[in-house]
């Protein structure tokens, strides 16, 4: 039984599905944005068509952005010559957050996990070999989770990038065993990428 109508009821299960909102929250959320229709809901409705409309992969990198390449790979200022490998977009983000970098990207879309039937074919690590293998990137600074799969991934990289005559690096002191580059902090993950060290 419920005090709202079908319509709010399906807004509210819909935000029980976000990250972080669970049927309680989402409830008042929804509450919350039923009241401030004009302040709130209606730009949300506008951001997310946008987003919706405009947002794609990187077709190089694998980044989330309205362009395409995306606004990291477009710009100029990067330093061309070093990609930064992390499985997700979320820990893309957490590394331009906090400025820890000032180079490329290449999301993988995960990492390797024999137990879940996720194999290198199942990445982007075809891709990862290939820009690897062009002359201007001298360095591969592997930004994978300090987790089992990631370290597997990490070390299957290293193994396959030992012919493209790349120096291939690997997140140093800082990232606690088993953590999740997402949730450290900014000064953690910066001390971590600046401190790398060689693999394999
Ligand atoms: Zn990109």
């Amino acid at each position: 039984m419920s005090a709202a109508g079908p319509e709010i009821e399906r807004l509210i299960q819909i935000l029980a599905k976000l990250p972080g909102l669970g049927p309680r929250s989402a409830r008042r959320a929804a509450l919350h944005l039923v009241k401030k229709r004009d302040l709130l809901m209606a730009p949300l409705a506008t951001a997310l068509q946008t987003v919706m409309d405009t947002v794609t992969v990187c077709r190089v990198c694998g980044n989330l952005d309205s362009k395409n390449p995306c606004t990291v790979c477009s710009d100029p200022r990067r330093d061309p010559g070093i990609i930064v490998v992390v499985a997700d977009v979320a820990d893309l983000w957490a590394l331009e957050r906090a400025n820890a970098v000032n180079a490329r990207y290449h999301v993988l879309g995960g990492t390797l996990s024999p137990l879940d039937g996720v194999g290198p074919e199942d990445l982007a690590i075809a891709s990862l070999v290939t820009r690897a293998h062009a002359g201007e990137v001298s360095e591969v600074i592997l930004a994978l989770n300090a987790t089992v799969d990631g370290q597997t991934t990490a070390h299957y990289i290293t193994d396959l990038l030992s012919d493209a005559g790349v120096k291939v690096t690997g997140l140093a002191h800082g990232v606690p065993v088993g953590g999740e580059l997402d949730y450290l902090d900014e000064g953690t993950l910066t001390t971590a990428i600046r401190s790398r060290t060689n693999m394999g």
